[in-house]
């Protein structure tokens, strides 16, 4: 410590997933310091959780969102591109920072390079300080009776109704003492090449999406205003904006946990949304604190089957299925559409993502870390608990997951979730002329219907590359042969 004593007092706040200024703990201390602060992001491009295409996108203007409102309270923001475990300590020595603050992250390599950071700048007489930012409990608090963690979900949102958030969220942020040291250097945002340029597959999402905290805010006051009441009955309605939208402002932590439970508990008890809505919509939200919470006890989620004997799934490899799955041309009409959102808005309903992800697993047999990987490029909410936990989920082979057995019939689906076939018509408008009662499943309609229809199977659409009751068959005898063996 005594090198460090006549060194005036400087915070540095590294931003990761929690690119916020309100409800920012460690941003909240280091300005509650008193000291000048300036703020640092790292892209880091390795490892399983390097963001992908869609997030790219996201970043770029989740970054500028940042630095304008960082620019507000006088904080500088420096960019650099690397390993963090090498950038950081850097920073800290060029511009003699003697305190660095953040918030954790609950994934295994974010939390070994952490660690090892917080080991040797503690040696180095710099003062660490992490903080809870974005789940509403630490997943080591929440614990079952005889002590383990929870491997189902509904009594993990039982204790959490009970014990509700470890805090309130915070008030907003003063301005910090003016920064007046040299700037260090910093990369240009438009250096990092984070939006794509030829061919341009992002022109979509300007429609969709405002990223940033403002854009978060106004996306949950529109949802409370319009939406949450009647969550129950239309969160499964892909052809319904019934649900939030939340997930990329959640998944960036432009907005926390903290915020939604707070302004939602609010507006339930001024008694303008309605109880059960409000509640089923936390309970969803509360499924992201339990995916954090697997990958925080079981970090190798995203690659390995939570549940070994499906290490011995007999997949079947095969990149034409795969691409037409990808590319939203698999003749089923609603994972077609499904696939084809995704592609076009960077995000797919979750009723729709479990039908596109059990029809990839289940009848092409292909495996689960195939999907994963797809969703975790193409998604604007990639989120690294979420998104493994929801495909292990999904092929039966997670925590609490979906039995292996109970196959999605993606045609009842589609009946069920989509009945006017409307949201087919948006995304496959191919089938648009297609009388409700056939768009769900045109390889079964009469050949002067599809006509009419102006459809040609194999030339207009395709057909189905895979014959839904022989592949179901099939994967419960693939499901048969892991069952015996363990
Ligand atoms: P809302 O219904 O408004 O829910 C509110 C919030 O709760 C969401 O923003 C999200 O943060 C959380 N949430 C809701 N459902 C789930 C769930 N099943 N699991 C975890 N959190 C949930 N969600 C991601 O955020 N990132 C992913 O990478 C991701 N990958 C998925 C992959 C598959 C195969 C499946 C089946 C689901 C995946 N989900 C993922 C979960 C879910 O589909 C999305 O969170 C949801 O569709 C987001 O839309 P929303 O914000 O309108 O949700």
């Amino acid at each position: 410590m005594s090198h460090m004593s006549d060194t005036p007092p400087l915070v540095i706040n590294w931003f990761r997933r929690d690119l916020r200024i309100q409800d920012n703990p460690s941003l909240s201390h280091a300005i509650a310091s008193g000291a000048p602060v300036i703020a640092v992001y790292v892209l880091e491009e390795i490892g399983h959780f390097a963001p992908g295409g869609a997030s790219r996108w996201w970043l770029h203007h989740s970054l500028k969102a940042l630095h304008k409102d960082l620019e507000k309270l006088g904080i500088p923001l420096v960019l650099r591109r690397g390993d963090p475990a090498k950038l950081i300590p850097e920073l800290v020595k060029e511009v003699s920072a003697t305190s660095i603050v953040w918030n954790r992250r609950y994934d295994g390599k974010g939390i070994e390079t952490d660690k090892g950071l917080k080991l040797s700048f503690t040696d180095d007489g710099v003062e660490v300080k992490t903080f809870n930012g974005s789940l509403l409990r630490e997943p080591w608090e929440t614990e079952t009776k005889s002590g383990g963690f929870y491997k189902v979900y509904t009594p993990f949102w039982r204790a959490y109704k009970e014990v509700g958030p470890s805090r309130n969220s915070l008030s907003k942020p003063r301005k910090a003492p003016i920064y007046s040291r040299p700037l260090p250097p910093t990369d240009a945002l438009k250096d990092w090449a984070l939006l794509p340029t030829k061919p341009n597959w992002a022109k979509g999402f300007d429609d969709h999406w405002t990223p940033g905290e403002k854009g978060a805010a106004m996306r949950l006051d529109k949802f409370l205003d319009r939406a949450v009441s009647n969550y129950d009955d239309r969160r499964n309605r892909p052809d319904i904006q019934g649900t939030s939208g939340l997930s990329p402002h959640l998944a960036f932590g432009e907005i926390s946990p903290f915020q939604i439970w707070n302004t939602v508990r609010g507006r339930v008890e001024q008694g303008n949304v309605g109880n059960d809505g409000a509640m089923t919509f936390l309970s969803e939200v509360v499924w992201r604190e339990f995916s954090y919470n697997l990958l925080y006890h079981f970090g190798h989620l995203a690659t390995d089957p939570w549940k070994k004997e499906f290490a011995n799934f007999p997949w079947e490899e095969d990149p034409a299925h795969l691409e037409a799955w990808q590319k939203g041309q698999t003749g089923i009409p609603i994972v077609d559409a499904g696939m084809r959102q995704l592609w076009q808005t960077g995000w797919m309903h979750n009723r729709v993502r479990m039908i596109v992800g059990s029809f990839l697993v289940k009848n092409l047999l292909i495996p689960w870390q195939e999907g994963e990987r797809w969703f975790w490029d193409t998604l604007v909410d990639a989120d690294p608990a979420s998104n493994a936990a929801s495909w292990q989920w999904v092929a039966g082979s997670g925590a609490d997951a979906a039995p292996y057995f109970r196959i999605f019939n993606p045609v009842s689906q589609s009946q069920k979730f989509d009945p006017d076939g409307a949201y087919i018509r948006q995304y496959v408008p191919e089938l648009s002329r297609l009388p409700n009662k056939h768009i769900h499943a045109p390889f079964e309609a009469p050949t002067a219907i599809l006509k009419d229809a102006g459809v040609e199977l194999g030339a207009t659409y395709p057909e189905p590359i895979a014959d839904l009751k022989i592949t179901r068959q099939r994967a419960l005898d693939a499901y048969d042969e892991i069952r015996k063996s363990v």
